[in-house]
Parts: structure tokens; C-alpha cells; sequence
């Protein structure tokens, strides 16, 4: 019997009891305060029953490796094919037939659907004959920005948990920004190094009046932690936003080499990356990477962020 829908909260406090309880649900909902915070989440959840060491998650041993890899034996990974964008009732038969044979551990088994909103409608029928039958010590995580668009009889039989872990990280999205990036001229330049200027500034100062509230409430937390914190988060915004950039193109690099749309982080903006690669050379592009690369070192130095930033996009003008 599954139980009925029940908020976890945003807890990972509460998955890690429930676990250790032995309490674990078969299926839960992961959301998140973006979908990568989702995913981070999940992946997390696996670590944490896949760990071999007595402090879990370590995120360090092979099987936590492994997880973060995508290629742990155990652990099925569901996601849209590249074409139609979908997951389909073959994807699920096979998610059901790993889920109902026998660990090749010899301890849980897993699966996770990526983007489980883009389950077809027969797809989803067909998850929830293990939904109503989950085989014992199997975890199922449906990984979504969109619950909404999930069968309500879907909804009812998991456990819906809502990840606001790193959230300071994952309010910086710049992707408004890649529009003009890489930029072609220095108005572009200017433009973009103030989009991500103010995004930072936004997030940087989110974290601290979350940060101010904690120490106002006279959390039992020091000052001087709570400083600490502040100044790794701040390094984590900025980092966050040059993975940003660096994926960006990467994914440029990829559409420039080949048709292939596997492995692409915005494989939802092929169009636009088809045209920034039909500007530069491949060998523009690995330049482009390898200054921005070059980036987190020199954020960590004393100069200014914008400065920073806008020297960087204005030597990729070409
Ligand atoms: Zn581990």
C-alpha cells in the first residue's frame, strides 16, 4: 500500500530520517526551486541508499561516484529522447523491467524519470502498475519543474518532497542573458556583463537578509559562521554563473561538430545555438571556453566582478 500524498516539506533532514528508519517511501515527487535543484536532490536521495560508507551520503565512495555519473548498476535514468521530446510507454516497460528483477548489488534498485512531466499520457498509465505493485527496496523519483501536468492518480501515490537545498545558487539563472553572448559588439558586451552584474547582486543580496534574519533570531550560530557562509555562498553565485557560461557553449561547440543533440544542457534552444555556431571558427570557440575557464580564477582575486566579467566578453569579440 502506497502511502497517500503527503508533504515532506523541504526537508532533507526528513528524507535522511525516514531512510534511517527504514521508512523510505517507494515513490516520491522531487521538485525544486529549479529543476536542476531538483535533480541535485534526487541524485542525492540515490546516494544515500546506494552509499557503502556509515556516514551517508559520503559523496565520495564509488557508489556516491557513480550516482553523480549516471552509471551506477542499480540506478535507471528516464529522460525525454532528443526527437520527441517525450518519454514513452518503451522507456517505462523497461524502467518496470529493471525495477521488478533483482538487484545486481544485491541491495536496492532505482530509477529516476527525468522531466517526468514529459511523460506521454500512456506512459504514465503504464508507471503506475508500479506504482500500485512496488517491488521491495526500490526507490522510484519522478523529477519535475511541473507537477501539475502529472496524473492526479500519479500525484496521489507518491510522497511529494520540495528541494529549496542551494537555493542561493539556483536563483541565478542568466539565461535571459545568452541571447548576447557570446556578444558582437561592446554595447553587447556592456549589456551582458549588467545582466549578470544585477542578477549577482540580486542573489548576493537574498543570501544576505536570509543570512541577517538568522542572526537577528539569534540563531545559536556565530557571527563569524555566518560570515563564512555568506562569502562561500557569494563565491557559489558567481561560480554558478560562469557554468553557466561555460555550457552555453559547450553546447554552441557541440551543434558546431555534429549533428548529434544528445548531450546538449539546452537542447531546447538548438536553433539559436545553430546560429551562434554558424559565426565562429571551432577554434574561436575553444578560445571563448578557455577564457571563461579562466574566469573563476580571476573572480577570486581582488578586482571588481563587472570588471572582470566585461573584460573577459570584450575580448570575444571578433
Ligand atoms: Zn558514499
Amino acid at each position: 500500500m502506497m502511502p497517500i500524498t503527503e508533504n515532506v516539506g523541504d526537508s532533507w533532514q526528513g528524507i535522511e530520517k525516514s531512510f534511517h528508519a527504514g521508512k523510505m517511501a517507494h515513490a516520491y515527487i522531487v521538485e525544486g526551486s529549479s529543476f536542476q535543484a531538483a535533480e541535485t536532490f534526487a541524485r542525492r536521495m540515490l546516494q544515500l541508499i546506494f552509499c557503502q560508507r556509515d556516514d551517508v551520503p559520503c559523496q565520495a565512495c564509488s557508489s556516491c561516484i557513480a550516482v553523480d555519473e549516471g552509471k551506477h548498476v542499480d540506478a535507471l535514468f528516464l529522460e525525454p529522447g532528443s526527437k520527441s521530446r517525450q518519454i514513452v510507454v518503451a522507456d517505462v516497460e523497461e524502467l518496470i523491467a529493471r525495477m521488478n528483477h533483482t538487484s545486481f548489488q544485491g541491495g536496492w534498485k532505482a530509477a529516476v524519470v527525468l522531466h517526468a512531466d514529459r511523460l506521454q499520457q500512456s506512459a504514465e498509465n503504464k508507471l503506475l502498475k508500479i506504482l500500485e505493485e512496488p517491488p521491495s527496496q526500490s526507490l522510484l523519483l519522478l523529477v519535475t519543474d511541473n507537477k501539475q501536468a502529472l496524473l492526479p492518480t500519479i500525484k496521489s501515490r507518491c510522497l511529494h518532497v520540495f528541494s529549496k537545498e542551494n537555493a542561493s545558487r539556483d536563483l541565478l539563472d542568466i539565461r535571459n542573458a545568452f541571447g548576447i553572448f557570446p556578444p558582437t559588439s561592446g554595447q553587447e558586451a556592456e549589456m551582458l556583463t549588467q545582466i549578470i552584474g544585477s542578477s549577482l547582486f540580486e542573489v548576493i543580496s537574498l543570501r544576505e537578509e536570509a543570512i541577517k534574519a538568522e542572526l537577528e533570531a539569534e540563531i545559536e550560530l556565530s557571527k563569524e559562521v555566518l560570515e563564512a557562509r555568506l562569502s562561500s555562498d557569494r563565491k557559489l553565485i558567481r561560480e554558478s554563473a560562469v557554468t553557466q557560461l561555460l555550457r552555453w557553449l559547450h553546447d554552441v561547440l557541440l551543434v558546431k561538430s555534429g549533428p548529434t543533440q544528445k548531450d546538449l544542457y539546452f537542447i531546447d534552444r538548438v536553433d539559436q545555438l545553430r546560429g551562434i555556431a554558424n559565426r565562429y571558427s571551432a577554434d574561436d570557440i575553444l578560445m571563448m571556453l578557455r577564457d571563461i575557464e579562466n574566469l573563476k580564477q580571476r573572480l577570486d582575486t581582488n578586482l571588481p566582478e563587472q570588471l572582470v566579467f566585461e573584460n573577459v566578453f570584450r575580448k570575444m569579440i571578433r
